[in-house]
């Protein structure tokens, strides 16, 4: 399989230690990536060697995360990982773009915590990142939040420029999930080179949106490179 790397992270999987694996590959072309060098691919591994850094991981980690790229792109190879990872006892947690609704719902019996990207509102995906698969990710989250073993976490970055505020609240409007979160755009690293000049989202002004939305949803977070994740 390919992936971009692994690492043990703190902030991947709220309240858990994880053992991180990078997927390589993703079908969109999000102009606000910021792992465009991941979009095409990555180094080739093989399963057995994922399989020994779980295992050499497993006395201090207490789950495994799958993000990318798009995961489910490689999707026998991150079944057998999440099932190799609970074969261990550790949990899992799968990040998606949500473009591969049928093949999550084959997996999602393996997943302890899934984080769906809600870019924008479902009928603005062609519009705000240039392919139409709102009704896709859509159906990814009714799946997922159908199934009561998974913890569903969905996210947005808030990108000025690309979407305003009330987009967010359309969002807020149309998701169903444990959690929401909104995550600040960076600009340092961006497949487009023209949102270079757009400026971060300032934590205050992430707050604001957060509070405006605070009524509809239940549970509401903002995450920033300032203070981290903050509970609004
Ligand atoms: S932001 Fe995520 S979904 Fe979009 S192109 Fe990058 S890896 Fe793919």
């Amino acid at each position: 399989m390919k992936i971009g790397g692994t690492f043990i992270s703190s902030l991947d999987y709220p309240g858990r230690i994880s053992l991180v694996i990078s997927t390589g590959g993703c079908p969109l072309k999000c102009p606000y990536c910021h792992n465009p060098e991941l979009i095409d691919g990555g180094d080739e591994v093989s399963l057995i060697s994922i399989f020994k850094k779980i295992d050499d991981a497993t006395e201090f980690v207490d789950s495994v995360a799958l993000t990318g790229g798009e995961p489910i792109l490689q999707f026998n190879a991150v079944k057998e990982i999440l099932a190799y990872a609970k074969s261990r006892g550790l949990e899992t947690k799968l990040d998606t773009n949500g473009i591969y609704p049928e093949k999550l719902s084959e997996i999602l019996y393996l997943a302890d915590y899934v984080s769906l990207d809600i870019k924008c509102p479902f009928d603005k995906y062609s519009e705000i990142i240039g392919a139409d698969i709102g009704k896709k990710v859509k159906k990814s989250m009714e799946i997922i939040s159908s199934y009561p073993e998974t913890f569903l976490e969905c996210r947005t970055t808030y990108v000025p420029g690309l979407m305003k505020p009330e987009d967010i609240k359309q969002i807020s409007r149309e998701i169903k999930c444990d959690v929401y979160t909104l995550q600040q755009f960076r600009n340092r690293k961006v497949l487009d080179s023209s949102l270079d000049k757009i400026p971060s989202p300032s934590p205050h002004e992430l707050k604001k949106i957060g509070e405006m939305i605070k009524p509809i949803l239940n549970k509401v977070k903002i995450k920033t490179a300032e203070f981290g994740e903050e509970i609004i």
